[in-house]
C-alpha cells in the first residue's frame, strides 16, 4: 500500500518503522529537502504543504493521502476529493477543527465543555466593556507550538499584541486557572470502531509542551476524557488518530482546549510505551487495517521534549550519550542539521516500572533537563 503524507516534519518521520512492518510505502510532501521524513520516504514531492497541484501529482502516486499537520488549503483539497482522491482522515471530519474558532463553535455544538469564546476584529476587541483580564487571545489559524497564542494581563498587553499583528479576526477566550492539562490520543478505524490511549499529563512551558507525565493517578477522570473522544469521534465520522487536549480545573471540571486531527506531541511516549504506537495506530486506520491494542507496556513513562536552546549546527552527541545512559531510556533524535531556540530536535521516553508516582515522573524529566539544558 502507498499512503501519502501531507507534511514531512518528526511526525511523519516518527512513521517510519510502522510502516516498514506494515509494508506500506510512505510518500511525502514537504518544502525542504532537509526535513526529517525525507530521510524515511519511499520518494518525496518537494513542495509548500498547501500546494494543491503537487498534491494532486501525490494523490496520482497513492492509495490514499493522510496529513502531518492541519496547514493544509482545504478548498484545493475539496477538489482533488470531488475528483476520486482518498483522504484520511475525510475533509469533512478535518474542515470544523482547522479555524481555532470553528473548532470551539463545533465542540460546544456537539455538547462537548469548553472555556467561554468569542471572535472579534481587532477594533472591537479594543472597545469590547466585558473584557476582563486575565484574557486569552488565539491567531484563528496556523497557530501552533504556543505560535499566535496570547495570554494577555491587561489592555495594554492587548494594544501591544494588535499593534503587531495584521488586522484579522481573533479568537478570544477566558483564561483557565487549570490545575493541570491533560491530553489523550485516540483512534478510529475504518469499521467505527475505537481505541483510547490512557489519559496523561502535559507539563507546557511558554505555551510549548516540555513533558508528559504517564503515571496511574489521572484514574478519576479517565472515564470523562474516555466519553469525550467516543463522542468526538463519532460526530466527526473521523478514521485515524487524534490528539485531544484539556484543562482540568481546581474544581475537577474537564475542559477542551483543543483538537489535532493527527499524531500528536502528547502521544510521543506510545512509541516506547504502549502495545501499539500512535504512528502505527494512526497507519492501521488509514489502510483499512484492523486496530491494534493501545494498552501500556510498562507501569508509567515519562516523555521529554528535546527542545533547542540556541542558534546552532550542533548534532549534540555527547549530551544524546549521556541520556542513553538513563536506566530504561529510549532517546530519539529528529536528525535536524539546525537548532534554534523551542524548535523540537527530539524527545526522551523513559519507561517507570512498580507504579511510579507523578513526583516520581517530575524527578527524572528534572534530570533529563539538567543534561539537555545543562542547569
Ligand atoms: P497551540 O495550538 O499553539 O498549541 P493552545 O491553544 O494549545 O495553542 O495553547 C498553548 C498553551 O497555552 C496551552 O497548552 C496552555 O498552556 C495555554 N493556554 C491556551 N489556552 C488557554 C486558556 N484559555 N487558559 C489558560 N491557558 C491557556
Amino acid at each position: 500500500m502507498r499512503v501519502g503524507v501531507i507534511g514531512g516534519g518528526q511526525l511523519a518521520w516518527m512513521m517510519a518503522e510502522a510502516a516498514r512492518s506494515l509494508s506500506v510505502d510512505l510518500i511525502v510532501q514537504t518544502p525542504e529537502a532537509s526535513d526529517p521524513a525525507v530521510a524515511i520516504a519511499t520518494q518525496t514531492i518537494l513542495a509548500p504543504i498547501d500546494d494543491a497541484a503537487a498534491t494532486a501529482q501525490l494523490a496520482a502516486q497513492c492509495d490514499v493521502i493522510t496529513f502531518e499537520n492541519e496547514f493544509i488549503n482545504l478548498e484545493a483539497l475539496t477538489h482533488l476529493e470531488k475528483q476520486g482522491t482518498r483522504f484520511c482522515p475525510r475533509l469533512s471530519a478535518l474542515a470544523p477543527l482547522l479555524d481555532k474558532y470553528h473548532q470551539r463553535c463545533y465542540l460546544r455544538d456537539i455538547g462537548l465543555p469548553t472555556p467561554e469564546f468569542s471572535t472579534l476584529e481587532a477594533a472591537d476587541l479594543l472597545s469590547a466593556r466585558w473584557l476582563s483580564y486575565p484574557t486569552v487571545l488565539k491567531v484563528r489559524r496556523h497557530g501552533y507550538d504556543g505560535q499566535g497564542t496570547f495570554i494577555l494581563n491587561s489592555q495594554a498587553d492587548l494594544e501591544e499584541i494588535l499593534a503587531q499583528s495584521a488586522p484579522h479576526p481573533w479568537l478570544v477566550e477566558e483564561f483557565v486557572p487549570f490545575e493541570r492539562e491533560l491530553a489523550m490520543m485516540a483512534a478510529r478505524g475504518a469499521t467505527g470502531e475505537i481505541v483510547t490511549y490512557p489519559v496523561v499529563e502535559t507539563q507546557q512551558e511558554e505555551q510549548v509542551c516540555r513533558r508528559v507525565l504517564v503515571t496511574s493517578d489521572l484514574a478519576a477522570v479517565e472515564e470523562e476524557v474516555k466519553a469525550i473522544a467516543h463522542t468526538l469521534l463519532t460526530q466527526l465520522d473521523g478514521i485515524g488518530i487524534f490528539g485531544i487536549e484539556l484543562f482540568l480545573t481546581r474544581e475537577g471540571k474537564v475542559l477542551v482546549n483543543e483538537i489535532a486531527p493527527r499524531t500528536h506531541n502528547s502521544g510521543h511516549y506510545t512509541l516506547d510505551a504502549c502495545v501499539t504506537s500512535q504512528f502505527e495506530q494512526h497507519l492501521r486506520a488509514v489502510c483499512g487495517l484492523p486496530l491494534g491494542s493501545p494498552n501500556l507496556q510498562t507501569e508509567a513513562a515519562v516523555m521529554v521534549n528535546l527542545l533547542g536552546y540556541e542558534h546552532s549546527q550542533s548534532e549534540y552527541l555527547e549530551k544524546r550519550q549521556r541520556l542513553s545512559q538513563i536506566p530504561n531510556v529510549h532517546v530519539h533524535w529528529y536528525g535536524k542539521m539546525e537548532s534554534r531556540p523551542g524548535r523540537k530536535l527530539g524527545h526522551v521516553t523513559v519507561l517507570m516500572n512498580d507504579k511510579a508516582s507523578r513526583s516520581q515522573a517530575i524527578e527524572i524529566a528534572q534530570i533529563i533537563e539538567a543534561i539537555w539544558y545543562g542547569c
